[in-house]
């Protein structure tokens, strides 16, 4: 037999190396998982920062009217834009016009029915129940959102509505896409205020 084994390992001594190399597989103390401001891919949610981004320009509209800067776009499957809105409460009037109300109105006139199948909606804040309801009416497969809201949330913080596993139609949940930025947006604004 070739002595293949730790014979062909030990070639690479070179001189003032530490002898002992042998663990070199374990990577040099990176920290575990840091969700926030990590440079490291994150292929949950790193496909949907660009299409975010075009959720906070439509959030950045909003404020123009006195209302809460809070953006959402709905895309179809292959990732084209179907409707985008912006909180309009103070600018109708209207208690409903919610960013993700708007977006979905918006995609199904484009799609020409009301099923969202395959599509996605993203949105700057965690949705409310009102939202978190026409969502799941949508049909659409997923939703993905940046900021939290403790307060009021119906994706995950406050309540879980659009995954109750007593609703039939459950779409995926991703959070804190650009979260911080998000979250900015409306601090900023109520800072202002
Ligand atoms: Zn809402």
């Amino acid at each position: 037999m070739i002595p293949a084994g730790p014979g062909g390992r030990r070639r690479a001594d070179a001189p003032g190396h530490v002898p002992d190399t042998g663990d070199m597989t374990v990577p040099p103390t990176t920290p575990p998982s840091d969700p926030r401001p990590s440079p490291a891919p994150d292929p949950l949610r790193d496909p949907w920062i660009a299409p975010m981004r075009r959720a906070l320009d439509e959030a950045g509209r909003a404020p123009g009217t006195g209302d809460v800067p809070v953006g959402a776009v709905v895309l179809s499957a292959d990732g084209t834009v179907l409707g985008t809105g912006h909180n309009e409460r103070e600018a109708t009037g209207d208690p409903t016009a919610h960013a993700e109300v708007l977006a979905l109105r918006e995609a199904a006139k484009a799609v020409g029915e009301w099923r969202l199948t395959g599509c996605t909606l993203l949105v700057t804040l965690e949705p409310c129940t009102m939202c978190a309801g026409a969502i799941v009416l949508s049909r659409v497969d997923r939703v993905v959102y940046g900021a939290r809201d403790a307060k009021a949330g119906a994706a995950g913080s406050l309540w879980d509505v659009i995954r109750d596993r007593r609703l039939n139609h459950r779409p995926e949940v991703i959070t804190g896409v650009l979260e911080a930025d998000c979250a900015a947006l409306l601090t900023d604004f109520f800072r202002a205020r």
